[in-house]
């Protein structure tokens, strides 16, 4: 174990960025092995860009000295230094295929605005409300410095030293990269200590669907789960073994919310946005789309279970227990 008790790694560092989110920090990750690689770049904000270069400034390196740079998953805290890093480096951004395309959308904002609009409205949010989301969503663009993807990654192929596998959930770009011969794993914000993964909620698709985030996460936590991995490196927190146990731990948290969902009913339909204020009294609103999402993705879990069921009345879904 090192200073920030992390398990040993030849060659693997951390670097921690602030991030100006809810969770805290993000790790940055610099591996040395036949060439130089960066595992996300943090936060497009002046105090990331400073731990970062301070970070590489500890460790004797330099950000020219970088060859590559592999993504986890498209989100801000995590791919925000990519064009800068890249402008200094030249190095290869290796990411998602659906990394270039959510990117694509996030600058067009009308798009943006009036997709998230009609999901909000979906799930039962009052128009004031919703105003304020979709402003609170549009103010987080600062933080995106747009870059592009050198080469897009492939599940189950290589990239450097590690084999990128798709888990959709959290996001729908989550990719975890195992080091091929050592049997470690970056995973990203797929599966990180003591915080249960938030899958947030989709945007609509043209026919107006929106893919289950929730149910989406779980299959890819039993995927993983099945993978023989010696310790994981995450997006955020420390460093842990034993994933299983640290799986098993999150599918069980999804139980017990399940459980508690169900019991909020009470003989009534309620909508998403009802049951989001139950289940979290106390939530101030730069939570609410964190906890929206928590809440809408255990109603679409319950339904796929045949627990609960849902009518949509004046285009506002309502959920009941079966
Ligand atoms: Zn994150």
């Amino acid at each position: 174990m090192n200073a920030l008790n992390l398990p040993l790694v030849k060659g693997l560092h951390t670097i921690l960025t602030p991030t100006p989110f809810p969770v805290g920090p993000a790790n940055v990750y610099l591996y040395e092995s036949d060439e130089l690689y960066l595992i996300d770049t943090g936060t497009n904000t002046p105090e990331s860009w400073e731990a970062f270069l301070q970070g590489m400034k500890a460790l004797g390196r330099a950000p020219e000295d970088i060859s590559h740079i592999i993504l986890t998953h498209h989100h801000l805290d995590h791919v925000g230094l990519s064009r800068k890093i890249k402008k200094l480096s030249g190095a290869i951004i290796h990411a998602h295929p659906l990394v270039a395309d959510q990117f694509a959308l996030f600058f067009n904002e009308k798009f943006t605005r009036h997709n998230l609009a009609g999901v909000l409205y979906e799930l039962g949010l009052p128009a004031p409300l919703i105003e304020s989301l979709c402003e609170e969503r549009h103010d987080f663009r600062e933080y995106l410095d747009e870059f592009t993807v050198d080469e897009v990654l492939r599940d189950g192929e290589m990239v450097g030293p590690f084999r990128a596998f798709f888990r959709p959930g959290h996001s729908l770009t989550d990719t975890v990269l195992v080091h091929e011969e050592e049997q470690w794993a970056f995973t990203g914000d797929h599966l990180i200590h003591n915080i249960t993964s938030n899958p947030l909620l989709r945007r609509q698709d043209a026919e107006g669907r929106r893919e289950k985030s929730l149910i989406q996460y779980r299959d890819s936590l039993l995927k993983t789960r099945a993978m023989p991995l010696n310790c994981c490196f995450a997006g955020h927190n420390k460093a842990f073994e034993n994933h299983q146990k640290v799986i098993d731990r999150n599918l069980g948290h999804l139980e017990r919310r399940n459980e508690k969902i169900l019991s909020l009913f009470n003989g009534r339909s309620a909508t998403p946005f009802e049951i989001t204020g139950l289940l979290f009294p106390h939530l101030s609103d730069s939570y609410l789309y964190y906890c929206l999402s928590a809440a809408t993705g255990h109603l679409e879990l319950l339904e796929e279970q045949g627990i609960v069921a849902h009518e949509k009345q004046s285009g506002v879904l309502r959920y009941f227990a079966r």
